[in-house]
């Protein structure tokens, strides 16, 4: 049995494109999850910092941002062409969270040669609306994942989060079976909400351990074939409130005991259970969802 495991920084910094802003204002982030990355906003800034991040040892980029009110990708359009320089002029292997896209925007990532795609995809409209602030609903995540496909994009990883309604569980099977019906992913990537100091949702309890496994279970049901990687937006430390039992720990072997076949840095307890249970470890330098096919390039090293 073979267990891929991730590790992302820092051979893959992320960059907002769109520095701190941002127009929505998600109840589970509040915009925080833009403080962990580069800015760089324009086109001169965005291939001055990859040529500069490639120099210093970087082997891709997550390319993310803020968005608009319609959950579009701030800047994303006016630095398309900058994305393709990258491309032509680096060996750097590009993700981009895509944000909402229409069929024109995705064929333009297409057409600057992004190596993966990659976006939540929202199972429930009410998610959309209290969440995310949205005035569409689910139907918007998936005509995304449609023009994505369509438009002809090679890799195509969806996130399904774990407990993105306030902590329980509401769209994530619907989610899956639309990417099911819909679309042929790369990698099926589980994350998992995690209450975020400086956000309204702060005080709530992660989500159960075993509601991971039950999203993780409902994924490898429906795709024996593909990569399920558990993301390493999920919680790492035990829970807030008592009776919040939820380790690290425990939501990693809820994902490894239901498919689980990757982890985006993984706990040191959960390395020493896959050797007692014989797996053998790939170790890669990079984002979860990498495509296979990148392997070689990147290296990686049996452990
Ligand atoms: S769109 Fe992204 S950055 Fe903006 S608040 Fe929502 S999750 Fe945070």
């Amino acid at each position: 049995m073979i267990m891929r495991i991730y590790y992302v920084w820092p051979c893959f910094p992320s960059v907002s494109m769109s520095g701190p802003h941002c127009s929505l204002d998600c109840v589970h982030c509040n915009r925080r999850y833009l403080s962990n990355m580069i800015p760089a906003t324009t086109p001169e800034t965005l291939v001055d910092l990859a040529t500069e991040l490639e120099k210093k040892g970087a082997r891709g980029l997550l390319l993310s941002g803020g968005c608009d009110k319609k959950g579009r990708i701030l800047n994303l359009q006016k630095l398309l062409p900058a994305i393709k320089r990258i491309k032509r002029e680096t060996d750097l292997i590009l993700k981009l969270h895509t944000g909402i896209v229409d069929r024109e925007v995705a064929e333009g990532i297409v057409e600057a040669e992004v190596d993966v795609a990659s976006m939540e995809f929202v199972g429930a409209d009410e998610s959309v609306h209290e969440i995310f602030g949205l005035n569409f609903g689910v139907e918007g995540y998936l005509r995304t994942f449609v023009n994505l496909s369509e438009a002809g994009m090679g890799y195509i990883s969806p996130h399904v989060v774990v407990g993105l309604h306030f902590g329980g569980l509401l769209g994530e099977f619907n989610a899956l079976n639309l990417i099911k019906k819909h679309i042929d992913p790369d990698t099926l990537v589980i994350i998992v909400f995690r209450p975020t100091r400086g956000t309204s949702l702060e005080h709530l309890p992660a989500p159960l351990a075993k509601d991971v496994g039950r999203v993780t279970a409902h994924a490898r049901k429906l795709f024996p074939e593909k990569r399920i990687l558990l993301g390493s937006l999920r919680p790492r430390i035990s829970g807030r409130s008592e009776g919040d039992r939820n380790t690290r720990l425990e939501i990693e072997l809820a994902a490894l005991n239901n498919g689980m076949n990757a982890i985006e840095v993984p706990s040191p307890m959960l390395l020493r259970v896959l050797k007692e249970r014989g797996y053998r470890l790939k170790r890669i330098e990079a984002y979860g969802v990498l495509p296979e096919d990148y392997e070689e390039r990147i290296g990686y090293e049996w452990v």
